[in-house]
Formats: structure tokens, C-alpha cells, sequence
């Protein structure tokens, strides 16, 4: 998005709450007020401040806050993980994608045995975190496929993490088992 279209459409949504009663009128002290208050909790309105054509002068500031709270939460660390892509199916057409279904190419799915070898291969080069992709395959990439993975990889691994289709939270017991088995969303 080009930051003129930005800037309309960040001015619009102020404009629009500021009628609505949700947020004043946003300037360069109410961006200066946000700025001044501790980083790393969040609202509308301070999101809204902070995106709008005020807060444009004061980007560096942003920035450096935000690294600041970014070295302070998780250090000068660097964690590297390898993807391992259990399935290139995929029933959308997303545009920048090359899954999308609309794309004519020979496609894949791993099973278990294929994935496990694959997987190897991850671990003798020296990751310890891997994350499982898939497209949005649910009908061949089921939970009890993931699950069933996980179980067997959860020995060469440190974390193992999902890259999948939208679903039901664990929290929300529709897939119990999926923590227990190691998988991180
Ligand atoms: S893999 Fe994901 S991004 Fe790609 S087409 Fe499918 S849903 Fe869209």
C-alpha cells in the first residue's frame, strides 16, 4: 500500500471513530502523550493514534521504542528453524501464492514415513525447532496426522510448530490432544 493510500485510509478510520465518540482528535500531542506512556500495552487508540498522518514526524521514535521492547521481551537471539512441508495442496488461490490451486504443477502430500525421513535430514543438519507447512489441505492433513507426526518427531526436536489451515483452538477442546503431543500454533 502506497503511504498516500495509507495515510487516506489510517485519516478515514480516525476521522470516522473521532465522530463516533471512540477517539478525540488525534495531533502531534496526543501521538507525543502515547509515546510518553511505557510501551508494550496496547489499544484501539493507541494503535490509531500511532498509525495516523500525525504520527508520521515521529516514526524513528516508534522504531526505537520498538526495538527497545523487542530486546527487552526476547534478548539478541535468534532462533532458527527449518520448515518441513508435509502437503503443497491447497483449496484457496491466494495470488502471491505458489500453492494456490490455480497453478498446474505436480503436487505432493508426505506420509508419515516420508516426512519422518525428511525430517532426518532437518536434524542432521543441526535445527532443533521445525515447523510443519502445509496448504489448506484439512481432509489429507488432518489433526490426527499432525498429532500422529508430532508424537514421532518430538524426540529429535526442541519445539515442533504448525504452519496450517485456520482451526478451532485447542483451548476451545476441539483438538485436545495437540499440545500434549508437542504441537504449538
Ligand atoms: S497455501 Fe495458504 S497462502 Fe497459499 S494459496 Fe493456500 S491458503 Fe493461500
Amino acid at each position: 500500500m502506497n503511504i498516500d493510500k495509507h495515510n487516506n485510509l489510517t485519516e478515514h478510520i480516525c476521522l470516522a471513530l473521532a465522530h463516533a465518540g471512540n477517539v478525540g482528535i488525534i495531533n502531534a500531542e496526543s501521538v507525543k502523550a502515547e509515546l510518553a506512556k511505557t510501551p508494550g500495552k496496547f489499544n484501539i487508540t493507541r494503535l490509531l493514534t500511532l498509525i495516523s498522518p500525525a504520527a508520521e514526524p515521529f516514526i524513528e521514535q516508534m522504531a526505537t521504542q520498538a526495538r527497545d521492547l523487542t530486546i527487552q521481551r526476547f534478548g539478541r537471539t535468534v532462533q532458527l528453524y527449518a520448515p518441513l512441508y508435509v502437503s503443497n495442496f491447497c483449496s484457496n488461490s491466494c495470488l502471491y501464492c505458489g500453492y494456490n490451486k490455480t497453478h498446474d504443477y505436480p503436487r505432493t502430500r508426505l506420509s508419515i514415513e516420508q516426512a519422518l525421513a525428511d525430517a532426518d535430514v532437518i536434524a542432521s543438519e543441526g535445527f532443533r525447532h521445525i515447523l510443519l507447512v502445509s496448504g489448506e489441505d484439512p481432509k489429507h492433513i488432518t489433526v490426527d496426522y499432525l498429532c500422529d507426526l508430532a508424537r514421532k518427531l518430538r524426540d529429535k526436536f526442541s519445539s515442533i510448530s504448525v504452519e496450517i489451515y485456520p482451526m478451532t483452538t485447542p483451548r476451545k477442546n476441539k483438538h485436545p490432544g495437540t499440545v500434549d503431543e508437542g504441537l504449538h500454533y
